[in-house]
């Protein structure tokens, strides 16, 4: 069985836990109407082995990762025969995957 490598991740994934206060819904509710959630900086998210919020250039890296990482599992849903060992690394640089992949080289 092989094993790709494909390309390093260049940023390290923090795991993310949903965030306590709002429950990941990244509001709270005000007396009137929501408020964005300070605890997590509005994004629904913490560091789950901190508990605190990432900064927000940090936090935005991480919810692409997270984001992407969702996207890929989506598209394996509606194509099962596209997943196969590695192609969850290859992001779309599939070779004559589906004869029509264009890599802008
Ligand atoms: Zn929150």
């Amino acid at each position: 069985m092989m094993k790709e490598h494909g390309p390093a991740f260049k940023k390290a994934v923090i795991e993310l836990d949903k965030c306590p206060l709002c429950r990941g819904r990244a509001v709270t509710m005000g007396t009137f109407y929501e408020l964005p959630c300070d605890r997590c900086n509005a994004s629904g998210w913490v560091a789950a082995a901190t508990g605190e919020a990432l900064p927000l250039d940090e936090l935005v890296t991480q919810l692409s990762l997270k984001l992407q990482a969702a996207h890929r599992q989506i598209e394996q849903l509606k194509n099962p025969r596209a997943t196969g060992p590695g192609a969850q690394y290859q992001e779309g640089n599939r070779l004559g995957a589906g004869g029509s992949n264009y890599t802008g080289d």
